[in-house]
């Protein structure tokens, strides 16, 4: 099988009822695919499985790299609304995707880019923009074989151009789903067209526990199980998310139901520290049954892996000792938070790891502060350090000026991000510079005093999707400055960005005058992108989101400061 089915397949005529394009020069078996699904509910947890299976296999010297499917139309996930989906992840390369590919980054440890995250909008755009182009030879075009003929595509590609060894492959949404289930076909297809010994199948199903019964159940565990089988799709591992530790009964049941051996049935029940997980998988052996199935035993290094995980280990137990705890408060709306701000979090707890200490958030709701029915002292009295995050629209704006007035007075630690750069620019020149009237026009488009103004190049733009000054760039650091200490005095740096507006050079010389301090800026263009004040331990901000470069181990020097100085 393998090599030589591929090649007759991807023999494309009108002839011919197969649609299996292959690149060029793509070796069958040279890449490695796990594939994981998720059954019964969705919000399992997928992502940080993939993420967790991938991080044993890169520890063991593997050349590794994941993929996100997702089923919805949209292109990217720039447009939606982050309560809803939780928070748009950017990528160095400007893609605006999930808050999965945030976790594909953390746990890696590697930048992602375009090619690592699909959208059935952006396969349904490429098969009509080909039909239109008379790609398909005059065929009438299907769901099957030309969508799923895309997607496979899309795989193969990926492994040609990356070389990986492995492709952690997650597919969206939940098994039985109507907008996942061409991806799914598409990946029946692949294992039979790779070989079994290419393509196994990881799916994470749901184990309940109704509080009437107080046991554990899994009839829906297998129920959703079962739809998977129906489709062709034999799982390999099976991991059961829980509250508490699955029994060997529920194990047992799921395994007889399912055709998987109960060794590869494992209980991925809740845990504390996300980081604990990669550990939980390794005793229960779910890398070598990988290894296993996939024949990658003679790609392993050993000595690395050894070495590879005692750091991790470390690590992990780090997090875990940590004795003391600070509370910093975040404006945002805790009942809408659900992961909308995860890289901040993630941030802050790998910035806690670093400086020993948890960091507990408190939720500041500044729509509330600004109207009076709750009082900014009482909120903020009790908290180590500020931060204002990203954000659009002008709901609770003024508010959050107030947070930043609060810290400023009080010499609160206080970092600004995206948004937060921008309202610490506002608080300062209608309280410092006395420009009373200074807003943004993203607030009041005909404000007098224009201190935050729309970017010249976003100006001529029409429409929403993909368009702000978006993903990576370069930023000239100014010597002698706390971000030129912090970031170990380097000149130049890179971030990422997502925003449309930005302190209008016109007011530039007028805040410096009165002591705030650009650090960092934009080379050649007169962008500002990160401010400090100098009389003050910690108060800083930048345009760029330093939260989707901060790792485990690595903390963003940013957040790895702003948690310092919060020490007591
Ligand atoms: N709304 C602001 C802008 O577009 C800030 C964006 C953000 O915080 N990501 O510039």
């Amino acid at each position: 099988m393998g090599e030589k089915l591929l090649k007759s397949l991807s023999k494309q005529s009108i002839k011919h009822e197969f649609y299996t394009p292959v690149p060029r020069g793509y070796k069958v078996g040279k890449t490695k695919y796990i594939i994981t699904t998720g059954t019964v509910i969705s919000g399992l947890g997928k992502g940080i499985f993939g993420s967790s299976l991938a991080k044993l296999l890169k520890f063991k010297g593997l050349n590794v790299t994941q993929v996100k499917m997702e089923g919805y139309f949209n292109i990217d996930s720039g447009t939606l609304n982050p309560y809803r989906h939780g928070e748009v992840f950017v990528l160095d390369d400007g893609m605006e995707c999930d808050m999965d590919l945030g976790s594909y980054e953390r746990y890696l440890d590697q930048n992602l880019n375009k090619d690592n995250f699909t959208t059935s909008g952006q396969i349904f755009t490429k098969v009509l923009e080909k039909e239109r182009s008379g790609g398909y030879l005059g065929r009438d075009v299907q769901f099957i074989p030309h969508v799923t003929g895309e997607i496979k595509s899309i795989l193969r590609q990926l492994a040609l151009k990356t070389k990986a060894d492995v492709i952690v492959v997650e597919v969206g949404g939940t098994v039985g789903d109507l907008e996942n289930s061409h991806y799914l076909e598409a990946m029946r297809q692949l294992m039979y067209e790779e070989g079994k010994e290419n393509v196994c199948f990881a799916t994470l199903t749901y184990v309940i526990t109704p509080a009437s019964l107080g046991e554990q159940k899994s009839k829906a565990a297998q129920l959703g199980i079962g739809k998977l089988i129906e489709l062709g799709i034999q799982p390999d591992i099976i991991g059961c998310r829980a509250d508490a530790p699955v029994t060997e009964k529920v194990r047992e049941k799921i395994s007889i139901y399912s055709n998987v051996p109960v060794g590869n049935v494992i209980s991925l029940h809740n845990v504390k520290n996300i980081y604990s997980i990669p550990l939980m998988l390794k005793e229960e052996k779910t890398d070598q049954v990988v290894i296993d199935l996939l024949g990658l035993g003679e790609r392993i290094d050993k000595k690395k892996e050894r070495s590879e995980l005692m750091k991790w280990r470390n690590y992990v137990k780090k997090v875990e000792n940590s004795k003391k705890t600070i509370t910093i408060g975040i404006t945002g709306k805790y009942t809408e938070i659900r992961d909308s701000y995860a890289s901040i979090t993630e941030s802050l707890n790998h910035a806690g790891a670093e400086n020993g200490v948890n960091v507990n958030i408190k939720w500041i709701e500044t729509s509330k502060i600004e109207k009076g029915k709750k009082d900014i002292n009482e909120e903020l009295k009790d908290v180590a350090g500020i931060i204002v995050p990203g954000g659009f629209g002008s709901r609770g704006v003024e508010g959050k000026i107030m947070c930043v007035e609060y810290a400023r007075k009080n010499k609160r630690p206080y970092l600004g991000l995206c948004l937060g750069f921008q309202m610490a620019v506002l608080e300062f020149a209608r309280n410092v510079c006395k420009i009373k009237n200074a807003n943004s026009t993203e607030f009041d488009a005909k404000t007098t005093e224009p201190v935050i103004d729309i970017l010249p190049e976003q100006k001529k733009i029409e429409g929403l999707g993909g368009n702000m000054r978006l993903g990576g760039r370069y930023i000239d650091i100014k010597k002698g400055t706390k971000a030129y200490a912090l970031y170990g005095n380097q000149t130049k740096i890179r971030e990422r960005f997502r925003h449309r507006y930005e302190c209008n050079p016109k007011y530039i010389k007028k805040l410096e005058k009165k002591g705030l301090v650009f650090s960092g800026k934009a080379p050649k263009v007169p962008i500002m992108q990160i401010l400090e004040l100098l009389d003050h331990p910690f108060f800083m901000a930048s345009q760029f989101h330093p939260e989707f470069t901060s790792r485990p181990m690595k903390p963003n020097p940013l957040f790895n400061n702003f948690i310092k100085s919060c020490l007591p």
